[in-house]
């Protein structure tokens, strides 16, 4: 059984490394994003109540996320261990959640802010299929339009500068302390994550010594 945590600003590809050691590892994602977007997706009571928060600019506030994440970890559907997504994000859910699991080690992806802001500044959503693009990594084939279904790409409510730049301190304000505390229990991995996929990839697996058995 493994169990990791995962600790990411927006934009560190914090989803993508964790899907990828999820799949190979056979880890379940506990992922707060993925349970948010279905939620929205789904147009439900909890869906539409984060869809305003973040349409300001805000984090979910904690008590929500603690909530939706407790009942997800109940769920003990994990045979091999789980990665856990954007929980805990405050002092006081890192002493719980510590005393509740033994984990493995911390993953976290470090990115400078002005490095964070290229990359969500040039993000852009379908407002039809609402696929996700980014002009940095993934470009439509036609400025501005879908490749799945045409429909112009639009541009998320809370990805301005302003909001952004609010998201940006918060997250420092909160994920610091939580980071320390983990430091003084568990082994940390502070990796930069400027550097491709199939490298961060690398190293996340190096630094905790994960490898693949043998075909
Ligand atoms: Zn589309």
């Amino acid at each position: 059984m493994r169990k990791f945590v995962i600790i990411g600003i927006q934009g560190s590809g914090k989803g993508t490394q964790a899907r990828l050691l999820a799949d190979d590892f056979d880890l379940v994602h506990l992922s707060i994003g993925d349970i948010f977007r279905w939620n929205i997706q789904h147009h439900t009571k909890l869906g539409a109540n984060v869809k305003r928060i973040v349409a300001t600019g805000h984090l979910v506030d904690d008590e929500l996320v603690e909530r939706v994440m407790q009942e997800r970890l109940a769920l003990h559907d994990w045979n091999f261990g789980f990665i856990i997504d954007g929980f805990p994000r405050n002092v006081r859910q890192t002493e719980f959640f510590l005393e509740s699991y033994d984990i493995d080690g911390v993953i976290n992806l470090e990115l400078p802010d002005s490095e964070v802001e290229r990359r969500v500044l040039a993000r852009r959503l379908c407002s039809g299929c609402g696929l996700d693009y980014n002009l940095i990594a993934h470009r439509p084939k036609v400025e501005d339009v879908c490749d799945v279904c045409g429909s112009p790409l639009i541009v998320r409510a809370d990805d301005n500068p302003d909001a952004l730049a609010v998201r940006l301190r918060e997250y420092r304000e909160k994920t610091l302390p939580v980071i320390e505390l983990f430091q003084r229990k568990e082994f940390v991995a502070t990796i930069d994550a400027t550097r491709s996929v199939p490298e961060i990839q690398a190293e996340i697996r190096a630094r905790f010594g994960l490898h693949l058995p043998a075909p």
